[in-house]
């Protein structure tokens, strides 16, 4: 009590006007992980690849056929984090943009089919302990598998789905609360992401980011829902503090592809 805030919609917290949510796979890293440790230490990208396309013509729902691929890792969980942190670089434009919004309270929140560990990990890794823990995380999560003692252990770990949908992770469900608030509380949403499963949570945000070359492009076209593309985050920041400074609008930061 007391508050008016609901517990639900966490990043209203500092009243903001602008809500950034962002993809982290491909989005505010250079790489994917999961595809990264897939390739690397389990069962390679030619199945990987199988089973994507599996997915594409709804042979497969992504929770099973991304299960397959994590279930293939026998690695530690802590061998896996190494391993990503060696080889897991950030969009080189984020750091200056995750400074940005800090001071002009911009919420950053992430929303990820990936794992929370994961993200948080390669987050302090490459921004810093204390800053990693500012950003709300909205993801999988791991635990011990059935018949082991511990994740860091040979087969130890496996992956539990954030909710029952086909992609684990429905990203749209945590926009939505926010994106139905009435006018005058609405902060202005957007959103940052590279994959299919960014297109649900595309569509309940005001302006999207899609970066340049990638399937969302395109799946964006055929769903006409409003984008731009991004190739980092300077683009991105750039765009959103002529927004946030009222040079322009969503409507007009809405180009689709640029050249
Ligand atoms: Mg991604």
């Amino acid at each position: 009590m007391g508050s008016t805030i609901p517990i639900a919609l966490p990043a209203l917290k500092t009243s903001p006007k602008f809500i950034f949510f962002t993809d982290f796979d491909g989005t505010i890293t250079q790489q994917d992980s999961n595809d990264f440790m897939t390739d690397n230490l389990g069962f390679g990208p030619e199945l990987r690849k199988k089973g994507n396309e599996d997915v594409l013509y709804e042979r497969r729902d992504f929770r099973d056929s991304f299960r397959d691929m994590l279930d293939s890792i026998n690695t530690p969980f802590n061998e896996c984090i190494e391993t990503l942190k060696k080889n897991i670089t950030l969009d080189p434009g984020f750091k200056e943009f995750f400074e940005w919004a800090k001071e002009n309270n911009v919420p950053i929140v992430v929303l990820s089919g990936g794992m929370e560990p994961v993200i948080r990990a390669l987050l302090a890794h490459m921004l810093g302990e204390k800053e990693a823990e500012t950003l709300q995380i909205v993801s999988n999560d791991v635990a011990v598998r059935k018949g082991k003692t511990s994740i860091n252990e040979a087969g130890g770990w496996e992956i539990v789905y954030h909710d029952d949908s086909g992609f684990g992770h429905d990203k749209s469900l945590e926009i939505r609360p926010y994106a139905r608030l009435p006018a005058e509380e609405r902060p202005v949403l957007f959103y940052a992401g590279d994959g299919v499963s960014d297109l649900s949570a595309a569509k309940e945000t005001d302006l999207l980011f899609a970066k340049a070359g990638r399937d969302l492009v395109a799946y964006c076209e055929r769903e006409h829902v409003p984008f731009t593309t991004f190739q980092d985050f300077s683009e991105i920041l750039a765009t959103v503090k002529d927004i946030v400074a009222g040079k322009l609008s969503v409507k007009e930061a809405a180009i689709g592809r640029r050249s």
